[in-house]
């Protein structure tokens, strides 16, 4: 965070204010970790912190600290409504535009406050008097740890806030794998476990926290794969039936995705899966190098991310979506065969 920005931080925060802090829809690791360091973080300043998302979030994240505070806006709307109707500041996290908060999109659009947003995500919306967008970051974790030494507040960290960091971090950068991980991320790390954060528990939380049914459907996954080597792709599809037939619960589908792209060769993934409820395919997209599944996802499916990470929704049955998507593959056959 620079200089000019932090300035503008500081004249926000100077007094106690009443701040609502907002993360995306189908909140991940780096959403609940983000939101709830933050308003820890806010409140030891002496501020007044709610955080709300727009709909629940995967059990593997429900034992993160604060994340029982969390409000969830579809199960309380009037009680959100309020909060955000009477917030002085609302920080949005983790997104940058209001598209990504579904039902939560009018509360946002109306409120009279002034916006924060800290994101590293791609082509942030111009809302906020505060814009900290940087999307060099590997997570939005790392951008409030930034932002908290930007403030000369890193005493602050308690090993709450310390933990919901880590997690974020570990878990938006595949445990540090990604190319978005730097050195400056490893030196944050560092900070964080000075603060008390327990990398091996939080890694057991996360990773080791599965059910039978999960790791069944994970089989079920693994065996409708389909590559297509010619495209250096491949892809896997679950059907509402699969999910049913398994006792599908949110969040055990995460990382599915990336065992098509732990296959040699392989560097264009993607996993569609079926919601009869809303009569759409959901689908997460993964890529290597230079590809961008940014694009593939903004021209195509509706959606957006990152470059090597973004997700997208199709109004086709899951036949035709997956027609569809083999039928785009051509166009980008040059750059998907250029990496090496
Ligand atoms: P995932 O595939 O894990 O759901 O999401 C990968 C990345 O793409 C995340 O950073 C997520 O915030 C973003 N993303 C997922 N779905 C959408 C979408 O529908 N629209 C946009 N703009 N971004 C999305
Ligand atoms: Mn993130």
């Amino acid at each position: 965070m620079n200089k000019a920005q932090t300035a503008i931080a500081q004249g926000l925060l100077e007094t106690p204010k009443k701040i609502v802090i907002v993360g995306h829809k189908n909140p991940d690791g780096d959403a609940v970790g983000s939101t709830s360091a933050l308003s820890l973080f806010l409140k030891s300043q002496g501020h007044d912190t709610q955080v709300i998302v727009p709909n629940d979030f995967p059990d593997f994240l429900k034992w993160m600290p604060a994340s029982e505070d969390i409000l969830i806006y579809n199960q309380k709307v009037e009680q959100a409504n309020q909060l955000i109707k009477d917030a002085d500041i609302i920080c949005t996290l983790d997104f940058n535009s209001f598209t990504r908060v579904g039902s939560m999109e009018d509360a946002l659009t109306q409120a009279t406050a002034d916006y924060i947003m800290i994101d590293h995500h791609e082509s942030p919306s111009d809302y906020a008097v505060l814009t900290y967008s940087d999307t060099a970051m590997g997570s939005t974790c790392e951008m409030v740890y930034h932002f908290i030494e930007a403030m000369g507040q890193l005493e602050y960290v308690s090993e709450a806030m310390a933990t919901n960091m880590y997690t974020g971090i570990m878990t938006d950068t595949g445990s540090f794998r990604f190319a978005s991980t730097t050195a400056t991320t490893h030196r944050v790390i560092a900070g964080l476990m000075d603060a008390g954060a327990v990398h091996h528990k939080i890694h057991e939380n996360i990773y080791d926290s599965s059910s039978p049914e999960r790791l069944k459907l994970l089989g079920i996954a693994l065996k409708n794969m389909r590559i297509l080597p010619e495209y250096k792709t491949a892809y896997i599809t679950l059907s509402q039936k699969e999910l049913d037939e398994n006792h599908f619960k949110k969040g055990d589908t995460e990382g599915f995705v990336n065992y098509a792209l732990s296959i040699k060769g392989i560097i264009f993934a993607a996993i569609f899966i079926e919601h009869k409820k809303d009569n759409i395919i959901k689908m997460s997209l993964r890529s290597k190098g230079d590809f961008s599944v940014n694009l593939v996802s903004r021209e195509h499916f509706h959606g957006g991310g990152h470059h090597n990470a973004a997700g997208g929704k199709s109004d086709l049955n899951l036949t035709e979506t997956i027609r569809y998507f083999i039928s785009i593959l051509p166009q980008y056959k040059d750059q998907l065969l250029a990496h090496a």
